[in-house]
């Protein structure tokens, strides 16, 4: 039995996953967040159906679909004629098919579900104000050490650290995630001030040569989530606002009224270089090991890099429940059956991006001839993979 907690470095969602997930099985957790409260950063995030196998098993289910909403449809419209080119039906026979519901959630709210069921759990001990900055193996314990010089130690460690882990540049080395010349801008208004002629109750992604937006309502219709992405060659993440404007409405001069009305409400504060990484087989070392975007950053293309962080977690509390006290079974068994999903993912929202943003050109027409003949049957049927959950070590 676990002698001193497990170390969870990062409490974003799949740190606080895992620590449910450890604690379900009696192994106490504790959090080591750097931000000074625990929280999210506030905007919508879309789950598939696969990431309530997970709540299911944390009993969580209930709780989330209080503060989410199912759209009736994903649609994916054309930016430079605003037809539309993909339709997923997410209402009643996407939730026969699946068994759960597609969902659209403030990413606030979800993360308050999961902090609710840490903290009214003994065996989870969350820490804000915690950035870790350096950590040492010391045999049979992990001790690290945070920014203003307290040190905490744990049977073994968990780096939830994000996309720019501490933990990945110690342990693998291999850099800054790759940036791929795009830029996001994300912005939140409220649904009675939204101008712009769209559909207002789906999830909507318009795409275009070089850009997309992506855009749903958020709890129960009272707000609206807009993301814009475009290419750009000044990828910096602060620009002067009226640059920034400048270059915003020049990259979108070509798209659809509706679609440039939308990015007249964009704040231009948030802008972020997007980049990812590529798959890696191997995500421990000694009693340390990565977990969700540390291990395996996607592009967002697929809307997958928070499920797959969730996904990890309760496959980790399994996994290391099944090898009981013994990390290295654990992590090896957390490897095995994370890598190949988790990999298909990052490699299939690359391919996504490309497809989402070919130029005008024959590809272009292409795709648009060929995703006409796709229906729900063969949409389904490529989206089960995903969409149908994952193992875990011990059985489903
Ligand atoms: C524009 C955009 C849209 C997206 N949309 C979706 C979507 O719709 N669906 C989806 O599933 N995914 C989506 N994603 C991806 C998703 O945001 C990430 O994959 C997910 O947040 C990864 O979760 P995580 O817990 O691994 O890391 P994070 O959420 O990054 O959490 C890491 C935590 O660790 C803390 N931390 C970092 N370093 C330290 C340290 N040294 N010490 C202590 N604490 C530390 C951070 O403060 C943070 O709280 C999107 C991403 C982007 C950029």
């Amino acid at each position: 039995m676990s002698r001193e907690p497990i170390l969870i470095v990062g409490g974003g969602l799949g740190g606080l996953t895992a620590a449910l997930a450890l604690a379900r099985r009696g192994r106490p957790a504790r959090v080591l967040e750097g931000a000074t409260e625990f929280g999210a950063i506030g905007y919508g995030i879309q789950f598939g159906p696969n990431v309530f196998h997970v709540f299911d098993r944390l009993g969580l289910t209930e709780q989330v679909m209080a503060v989410a909403d199912s759209p009736p449809a994903v649609l994916m419209l054309d930016a430079l004629t605003g037809k539309e080119l993909v339709r997923i039906p997410t209402g009643a026979s996407f939730r026969a098919r699946f068994k759960h519901p597609y969902i659209i959630v403030h990413r606030i709210d979800v993360h308050n579900v999961l902090l609710d069921a840490c903290r009214q759990n003994d065996a989870i001990e969350l820490i804000p104000e915690a950035m870790v900055t350096g950590f040492e193996e010391r045999g049979d314990s992990v001790a690290v050490t945070t920014a203003d010089g307290r040190t905490f130690s744990g049977d073994a460690l968990v780096a939830a650290d994000g996309v720019r882990s501490l933990f990945r540049a110690k342990l693998i080395g291999d850099g800054e995630p790759q940036p791929i010349g795009y830029v996001a801008l994300r912005t939140i208004v409220p649904m009675a001030e939204l101008k712009a002629d769209v559909p207002r109750d789906c999830v909507v992604l318009w795409s275009g040569p070089g850009l997309h937006i992506v855009h749903y309502p958020l709890r129960h219709g009272s707000e609206f989530n807009i993301v814009n992405v475009f290419r750009t060659a000044a990828h910096a993440e602060r620009l002067d606002a009226a640059a920034a404007r400048a270059e915003l409405e020049h990259a979108y001069r070509n798209t659809q009224p509706s679609m440039r009305a939308l990015i007249g409400m964009m704040d231009l504060r948030w802008r972020r270089s997007i980049g990812d990484r590529a798959p890696m087989r191997h995500w421990h070392q000694g009693r340390i090991v990565l977990l969700g975007d540390a291990a395996h950053a996607p592009l967002q293309s697929l809307a997958q890099g928070a499920g797959m962080a969730i996904e990890d977690g309760l496959c980790l509390g399994e996994a290391i429940h099944v090898a009981d006290g013994d990390y290295q079974a654990a992590f090896r068994r957390f490897e095995a059956a994370r890598l190949l999903r988790t990999a298909r993912v990052q490699l299939e929202s690359r391919s996504l991006w490309d497809f989402y943003h070919l130029d005008e050109s024959l590809a272009r027409d292409v795709r648009n001839a060929s995703v006409a003949e796709w229906d729900e049957a063969h949409l389904f049927d490529c989206l089960a993979w995903l969409y149908d959950g994952a193992p875990v070590p011990g059985g489903r």
